[in-house]
Parts: C-alpha cells; structure tokens; sequence
C-alpha cells in the first residue's frame, strides 16, 4: 500500500521519492522501462566505463 506513486525513475523522480519517503510516505515508483536511472546509463566495455544517453 503506498500514500504517493512517484511516475518515471530518472533523477528527479528518485530524488522526490527519497525525500518523500524520508518524510514519512510510503513511496511506489512506477517505470516503464526495465531499468532505473531515467536518461543516463553506463555501460562497461574492455574494463572502461561510460556514460551514455539521450539529453
Ligand atoms: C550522458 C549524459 C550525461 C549527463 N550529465 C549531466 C551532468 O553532469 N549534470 C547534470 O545536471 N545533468 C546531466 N545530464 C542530464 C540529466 O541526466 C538529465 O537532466 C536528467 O536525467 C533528467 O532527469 P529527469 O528525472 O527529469 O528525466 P529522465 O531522466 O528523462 O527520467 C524520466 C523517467 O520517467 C520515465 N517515464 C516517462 N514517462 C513515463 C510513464 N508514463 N510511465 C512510467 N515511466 C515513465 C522514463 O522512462 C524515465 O526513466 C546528463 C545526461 C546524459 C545523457
């Protein structure tokens, strides 16, 4: 059971949620996608890491 449902988990989302459940709220994050992090995202290639994604 949830009082608020944050939509998207990109920064802002992770950081209202954070501060939401800091506050006392029971905090559901809906994502449409398969993975958290929203725009951004990192991946590892010949042990280097970069970070890519849309602006
Ligand atoms: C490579 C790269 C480097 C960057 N570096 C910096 C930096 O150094 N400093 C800086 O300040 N900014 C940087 N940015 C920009 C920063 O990442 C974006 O400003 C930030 O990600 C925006 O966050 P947001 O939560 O507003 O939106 P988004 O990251 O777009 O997140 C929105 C989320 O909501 C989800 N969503 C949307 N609609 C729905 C729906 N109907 N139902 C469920 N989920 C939904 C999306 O799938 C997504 O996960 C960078 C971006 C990139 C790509």
């Amino acid at each position: 059971m949830s009082d608020v449902i944050v939509i998207g988990s990109g920064f802002a989302g992770l950081a209202t949620a954070i501060r939401l459940q800091a506050a006392g709220r029971r905090v559901r994050i809906v994502e449409r996608r398969a993975r958290p992090g929203g725009g951004p995202t990192s991946s590892r290639t010949a042990g280097l890491r970069s970070t890519w994604g849309r602006r």
